[in-house]
């Protein structure tokens, strides 16, 4: 073919290291590594997740699914850095997670988690500027870039008081992409919206993904939205969290919602949730 270099030509990578960048490709962005989590009160030692091993790979939608209280929050705290791991390891392209870093971002349910006195553009540049990542010229365009991919250009110098729940959760998901992290991290951010706007917020949230293609680590306690939003799914059993199942859901959209294989898997999820529990 023409204009194809030649062989010996520097932009022609050596088969070698073709592989080696297969290998690079193809290694877990995040692994999660026979990780117990404890809290310590003065009274007692409660046990949140034992032995829970799990990868991540780029541009995956990982979810966390189990039942409330079997330690999913805690989980996704100690791969943001906030909590150690009594036992086993956590690794982000292969280094020990040990601290909160901008590489991990967290989306809360809470729609308190922006300061009302910050406009949303305020809002979404102040990571930026906090961590020194760009200066207030770039930080405020690259703010703008990500709220206009939420749908929310037009709103960015109003405060969020004068923003809807759903509007708000965009808000804090444009902050979180903006720092650009290796892994978002979502704690079931859509929980304490109503029905529809939730659905919406699923949909817009798997548009973004096809255009941005972020790595996403998502924990719910909704079998449903486990199965639309992710690709692959670690199934936890309830408290402490142990791995019970991984199940690969990557076929799965809002389109499958009501149709026969969708409802057939999330019938197994149940089964699988409810057998452990009547086992306890
Ligand atoms: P989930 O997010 O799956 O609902 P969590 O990770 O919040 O579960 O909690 C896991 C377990 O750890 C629960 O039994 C909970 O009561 C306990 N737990 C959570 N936070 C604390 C804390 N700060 N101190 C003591 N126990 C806690
Ligand atoms: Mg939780």
């Amino acid at each position: 073919m023409r204009g194809e270099p030649p062989a010996s030509s520097p932009a022609f990578t050596p088969t070698l290291s073709r592989e080696r960048e297969r290998e690079q490709d193809s290694a877990p962005l995040l692994q999660v590594d026979n990780v117990s989590l404890e809290y310590r009160t003065p009274e007692r030692v409660v046990r949140a997740t034992h032995r829970v091993s799990f990868d991540v790979h780029a541009a995956d939608r990982f979810v966390l699914l189990g039942p409330s209280g079997c330690g999913k929050s805690t989980l996704l705290k100690a791969v943001a850095g906030f909590i150690p791991p009594v036992e086993g390891e956590i690794r982000l392209d292969g280094k020990r997670v040990a601290q909160p870093g901008p590489d991990r971002i967290v989306v809360f349910q809470e729609f308190d988690q922006l300061p009302p006195w910050k406009t949303v553009k305020q809002n979404v540049m102040f990571p930026l500027l906090a961590s020194r990542a760009l200066g207030r010229k770039e930080a405020a365009e690259r703010a703008l870039h990500y709220l206009d991919k939420v749908g929310l250009s037009k709103f960015a110098d109003v405060h969020p008081h004068q923003l809807s729940g759903g509007m708000k959760q965009r808000v804090a998901i444009a902050r979180a992409l903006a720092m650009q992290p290796r892994v978002l991290l979502m704690d079931e951010p859509f929980a304490a919206l109503d029905a529809l706007t939730r659905r919406r917020m699923q949909q817009e949230l798997l548009e973004l993904w096809e255009e941005v293609r972020f790595t996403l680590l998502f924990v719910t306690h909704s079998i449903e939205e486990a199965l639309v939003v992710g690709n692959r799914i670690a199934l936890l059993s309830p408290h402490p969290g142990r791995m019970r199942a991984e199940i690969n859901s990557h076929a799965f959209t809002l389109d499958s919602l009501g149709g026969a294989e969708f409802q057939g898997t999330a019938q197994r999820i149940h089964d699988m949730l409810f057998e452990e529990e009547a086992a306890v």
